[in-house]
């Protein structure tokens, strides 16, 4: 479903991204771990284009990230095109970004109508059906401000579904949260794996990753280090960089 091939990324002198490269099929988990500034929310960024790879390409369902097929040419998509291309991922990071000033029911629906073209009454029916997937019901008329961290990172989770995205994209979504409230977050993203969400999760918690994942990808220096599955990388690392990064986290 996605393909991220030799893709390089620096900025100035500083090269964050080297050969980077990764496959994540339909229905995978694949969590990315590694060390503070070691590249990972600049490869989540490269996969939906925040960022331009200097080289190396990025492919969703076989189509190449901010290009298309004119006659046998490819050629660079518009801004309109590529957000057309960027909205089948959905992308949720460390904030929450949920408009302040609507509610909650509000912040879900907000996509569908307005760039999905939904309607209204559908829109709600199925923000509804998003909102007790997260457990969030009775929340639906609350402003943001109002919730949790945890309650509000869940909102957000429930807004990218509510786009119907093929992939979900995840930058720490735990870590700006009171301890106490990572559970519940996990847990929502646990559901979606069992529902065979494919999902690319940057994560520092190590039980999430270890259980929920199929592939876990160790990145250090902007390379993918080691890659395997999680009893491979957590159990039998092979490389020493992974086992001194595994030592620090454990
Ligand atoms: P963390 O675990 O702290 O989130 P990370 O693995 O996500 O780290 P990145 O945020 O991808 O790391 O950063 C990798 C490197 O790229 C860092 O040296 C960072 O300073 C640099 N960098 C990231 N974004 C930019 C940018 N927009 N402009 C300049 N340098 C950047
Ligand atoms: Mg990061």
């Amino acid at each position: 479903l996605l393909r991220v091939e030799k893709v390089n990324k620096a900025f100035g002198t500083n090269h964050v991204l080297r050969d980077v490269s990764l496959d994540v099929h339909a229905g995978q988990v694949q969590c990315v771990i590694g060390p503070s500034g070691s590249g990972k929310s600049t490869l989540l960024r490269c996969v939906n284009r925040l960022e331009v790879p200097d080289s190396g390409h990025v492919y969703l369902d076989g189509q190449p990230m901010g290009y298309r097929w004119k006659g046998d040419t490819l050629r660079e998509m518009t801004s309109s095109q590529l957000a057309v291309q960027r909205r089948q991922m959905g992308m949720v990071f460390q904030g929450f970004h949920l408009f302040p000033h609507r509610r909650v029911i509000e912040n879900v629906i907000e996509g569908p109508v307005v760039v999905g073209g939904v309607g209204r009454a559908t829109a709600r029916e199925r923000a509804m059906e998003l909102l007790s997937k997260v457990g969030l019901a009775d929340k639906a008329e609350a402003y943001p401000d109002s919730l949790s961290g945890g309650q509000q990172q869940r909102v957000a989770i429930a807004r990218s579904l509510a786009m119907r995205p093929k992939l979900m994209l995840f930058d720490e979504p735990t870590s700006a949260l009171d301890p106490e409230l990572v559970g519940d977050v996990l847990a929502v993203m646990r559901d979606l794996a069992d529902e065979g969400m494919t999902m690319v999760v940057v994560t520092h918690e190590m039980g999430f990753a270890r259980d929920v994942a199929d592939h876990v990808v160790f990145m250090d220096g902007g390379c993918v280090v080691e890659a395997g599955p999680p009893g491979h990388i957590f159990g039998a690392p092979e490389h020493e960089r992974t086992r001194s990064f595994l030592a620090r986290v454990l």
